[in-house]
């Protein structure tokens, strides 16, 4: 076994602390990854919190994680040591269901087993990237450009994948109007991918501090959500609408934004469930949709059209010591626009 250490949740509420664990041996198939970086995803802060009711302690989260080879198995081939490597938000799935075949593996019928908070299928608890070692199946294994910035790279692997799936799903792109709802850590990636694909963006916030670092980074507008009147003055005029909010908020709100057809796509967790009124929905024959993450070869897809396009986070690197600090600050949306732990500061 590789021993492992990290930071873990022991509970819902204590702070995460220090935490040895192991790590299986490699097979033939896994990769060894030292890990560099990892993004704190929204998610992770729901989950140590037990915010979602599917909390298994102890935890250790984090599931937007770059590092680099240290080992590989002996069927590995499109890995050598040395080489940068990320891990996202899944380490396995069945690999034969219909979602899996079709690269969807976010969906699979078994389930997926995730970075944290999960089991793999044997049954052995899963544990993320909070940690200075990982070791994964090289299916769930990105390669990664050393062009970008790799601390600035460890977002894409969650924040990223899951707003460049479902504006690429869409088909968002020119001639489009998109709206993106909150500008964190998923929000800030929306914006720039939606802006990269060509369609004109707007960015709803409850910040209005933010409104000059949307711009630079895309948006055409900028609108205060809680601003009656500037809301109601864009009725009926979206074609897509990506929610990334992470607290309980009113959708209907968004949807009387869709024009004919339009789709309002929930990719924020929050924890209670809101109301939607069927005439939300029923004039201009509109959709709430939803979307996870994203499957393996579209999220490589994504890295490398980062890689091409210079598209990486904006992020405040933190130590180990702050991360208290700095799930307060992401709960606050205080973030600018991801917190990534530097995993050096593990060692010291
Ligand atoms: P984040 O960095 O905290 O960003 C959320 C943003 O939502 C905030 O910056 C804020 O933006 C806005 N917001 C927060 N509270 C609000 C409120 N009460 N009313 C209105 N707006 C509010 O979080 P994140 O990491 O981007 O994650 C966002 C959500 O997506 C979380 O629930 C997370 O669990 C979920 N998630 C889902 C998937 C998936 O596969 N579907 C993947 C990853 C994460 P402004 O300051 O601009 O208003
Ligand atoms: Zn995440
Ligand atoms: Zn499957």
């Amino acid at each position: 076994m590789i021993q492992a250490n990290g930071y873990a949740a022991q509970n819902e509420t204590s702070p995460l602390a220090p935490f040895s664990f192991e790590r299986r041996d490699p097979g033939p198939q896994d990769v060894v990854v030292d890990i560099d970086f990892c993004g704190i995803c929204h998610s992770d802060i729901h989950q140590v919190r037990g915010e979602w009711g599917n909390s298994k302690y102890p935890m250790v989260p984090g599931h937007e994680i770059v590092g680099k080879v240290a080992a590989v198995g002996s069927e590995v081939k499109r890995f050598k040591v040395g080489d940068p490597a990320a891990v996202g938000v899944i380490v396995d799935t069945c690999r034969e269901c219909e979602n899996c075949k079709a690269g969807e593996e976010q969906y699979c019928e078994k389930g997926t087993v995730e970075t944290y908070n999960s089991k793999e299928y044997n049954g052995t608890p899963t544990f993320g990237g909070y940690s200075n070692v990982i070791v994964t199946d090289q299916r769930y294994v990105h390669t990664i450009s050393p062009k970008l910035d790799p601390a600035a790279v460890a977002p894409l692997l969650c924040a990223g994948i899951t707003t460049y799936s479902p504006l690429k799903h869409w088909k968002v792109g020119p001639g489009q109007k998109v709206g993106v709802v909150g500008l964190g850590g998923l929000g800030h990636l929306g914006l720039k991918f939606a802006h990269s694909f060509g369609a004109k963006v707007v960015l709803f916030t409850t910040s209005m501090s933010k409104a000059e670092d949307a711009k630079r980074m895309g948006a055409d507008d900028v609108v205060n959500s809680k601003d009656e009147q500037a809301m109601a003055a864009l009725k009926n005029s979206f074609d897509f609408i990506l929610d990334t909010v992470s607290a309980p908020h009113d959708m209907n709100t968004y949807l009387g934004l869709l024009k004919r057809d339009g789709v309002v796509c929930q990719v924020g967790a929050p924890d209670k469930p809101a109301p939607v009124a069927a005439f939300s929905l029923i004039p201009n024959r509109r959709s709430l949709a939803g979307s996870a993450i994203g499957g393996m070869p579209q999220t490589q897809e994504m890295l490398d059209y980062c890689a091409e396009h210079g598209i990486v986070s904006e992020i405040e690197l933190v130590g180990v010591d702050k991360l208290a600090e700095a799930y307060d600050r992401v709960v606050k949306s205080d973030v600018k626009y991801r917190f990534v732990i530097d995993m050096k500061t593990l060692k010291q």
